[in-house]
């Protein structure tokens, strides 16, 4: 009994918010899932008996744009000054959807 109490104490003052997911847990059949991420994995697991429930593999958010025709990095954003005119221009809807916002230095594209 002292000792559940004990780890009850540790988990949350260790573990700050937990987020709890449902999923059924294929070992001990218990719904309840912590969802957490290790670098760019993120899984679920089992709240009873730690099993990992589910995993999840996640792709970088922060990518670096680069030229889709050169492959270069040495791309810059083109300018929102230019981008506002147009918008003043022919107005916000007017925009196309395929308006360019980044011209590569390196093969003079925009894109
Ligand atoms: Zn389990
Ligand atoms: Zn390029």
């Amino acid at each position: 009994m002292l000792t559940l109490v004990q780890n009850y104490c540790i988990i949350f003052l260790g573990g700050g918010t937990m987020d709890i997911i449902e999923i059924v847990c294929e070992k001990c059949g218990n719904n309840k899932s912590e969802k957490k991420v290790i670098k760019n994995l993120e899984y679920g697991e089992c709240t009873q008996c730690g099993a990992m429930t589910y995993k999840n593999f996640l792709t970088p958010q922060k990518q670096l744009p680069r030229c889709p025709y050169c492959n270069s990095y040495k791309i810059e954003k083109i300018s929102k000054i230019s981008k506002a005119a147009s918008i003043a221009a022919f107005g916000v809807f007017a925009l196309p959807k395929t308006a360019k916002q980044w011209h590569c230095n390196a093969c003079k594209s925009d894109f």
